[in-house]
């Protein structure tokens, strides 16, 4: 008897969203073909913090889509043996200013109606080296954290345990007619396209002839050489959560300090919208560096080892698209998740799956659609 054809899916890009994706699909018996024109984790997903965050978002879909990817996250154990350095240490919110302190009470507020954990504490008792000037501290136990460029070559070892394969060094040119798309070795025939290109989707979309408005939104982080452990948190200050959720494109910072399990010490991070350019400015390590020593004054006589930053994949109404393309049948996206792509790859890629699967969506995917009312007066074509 003539067995089933199986379904087979192009995932253009091997990011951490995509090796998601990948992952979730070829679990699901999916022949799964992921595609990167550089190498797996050679994009903004080693270019960033492994940040696992629910205290930055404010009730609503993104928020829900953390929770979910948080707990996937949480029950995520690799089939292969390589280590994530998955860390559940939670995260400090920390204001510096009274009106700050009363704007992040608040809104911690209403996030506790949104399930999530957050409570106030006197901010020294978990940090001993934070400044003891700070106006208020909130403990958000559900924030983690993990190595982002692992635990993309993570989810992709298992995806290839599960029958995927993953072609680097392939470039995506063109959509095939007929279903699938044209590379820089030829074409390659799919039932499924799904765009994960990270902050490339909106050119990569344009190539396969619908438009998408994702930019890239630049961030660049500090290193300091290996020190014992004096940040046990997640430390970040209030200002934060006003920069991630702003539209400005000239230059933002706020402070976010962790330390890694390496022993060094991440501070981060700027955001600003500037095209692709990469260059790395003292203007921006300043203004990064000063706001870290408001929150840790010993950070002051700490040696800087290096600096590096990468593009988040912004999209104007701040949260990603998941789900087909209405104007293409046979296109999907799985990209626009800016600076909170290692956290919601996860459950983006459960969603996505249970989309094109045909199972009961264990979130309501209608916020993440590309045709919601926030993102159509930005699709150029019908
Ligand atoms: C400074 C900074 C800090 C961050 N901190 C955090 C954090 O703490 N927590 C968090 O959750 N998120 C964080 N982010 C955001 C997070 O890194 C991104 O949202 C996430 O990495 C996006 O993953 P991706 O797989 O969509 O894209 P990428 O990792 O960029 O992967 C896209 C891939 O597509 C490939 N590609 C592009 N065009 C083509 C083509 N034509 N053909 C084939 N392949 C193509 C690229 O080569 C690339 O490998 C941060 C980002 C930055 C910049």
């Amino acid at each position: 008897m003539e067995r089933a054809k199986r379904m087979r899916v192009v995932v253009v890009g091997a990011g951490i969203v995509g090796a998601a994706v990948a992952r979730e699909l070829a679990r699901a018996g999916v022949d799964v073909i992921v595609l990167d024109r550089s190498a797996s984790a050679g994009g903004t997903s080693a270019a960033g913090e492994g940040n696992l965050l629910v205290s930055d978002k404010g009730p609503g879909p993104e928020l829900d889509l953390a929770l979910r990817s948080l707990t996937l996250w949480r029950e995520f154990r690799p089939e292969s043996p390589l280590p994530i350095e998955y860390e559940a240490k939670g995260g400090l919110v920390v204001a510096t200013t009274e009106a700050g302190a009363t704007a992040l009470r608040a809104f911690a507020a209403t996030q506790r109606t949104a399930g999530v954990e957050a409570s106030e504490v006197n901010g020294l008792d978990h940090e001993p080296d934070l400044n003891p000037g700070h106006a208020a501290a909130i403990l958000y136990p559900q924030d983690a954290q993990v190595q982002p460029a692992i635990a993309t070559e993570a989810l992709l070892a298992d995806a290839r345990r599960h029958g995927a394969q993953v072609r680097q060094g392939v470039e995506v040119l063109s959509s095939l007619r007929g279903g699938g798309v044209v590379t820089s070795d030829g074409p390659l025939a799919a039932d499924h396209v799904v765009v994960a290109a990270g902050p490339w989707s909106g050119e990569v979309s344009e190539r396969l002839g619908v438009t998408l408005p994702v930019r890239p939104r630049r961030g660049t982080i500090l290193v300091t050489t290996r020190m014992r452990q004096r940040i046990r948190h997640k430390v970040y200050d209030a200002d934060y959560v006003g920069a991630v959720g702003s539209n400005d494109a000239s230059l933002q910072t706020s402070s976010v300090v962790e330390s890694t399990a390496a022993g060094t010490v991440l501070i981060g991070s700027s955001r600003e919208r500037r095209g692709f350019d990469e260059t790395i400015e003292a203007r921006v390590l300043s203004a990064v560096a000063a706001k870290a020593l408001v929150l840790f004054p010993f950070l002051e006589g700490v040696a800087v080892m290096r600096a590096y930053g990468g593009f988040r994949p912004f999209v104007p109404d701040h949260l990603p698209v998941i789900g087909p393309d209405h104007r293409l049948p046979g296109l999907w996206h799985a990209t626009g998740h800016e600076g909170a792509g290692i956290v919601l790859s996860t459950a983006t890629a459960e969603l996505l799956a249970d989309l094109m699967l045909n199972r009961p969506p264990h979130l309501d995917a209608a916020a993440f659609a590309v045709d919601r009312p926030t993102l159509l007066p930005h699709l150029g074509n019908p």
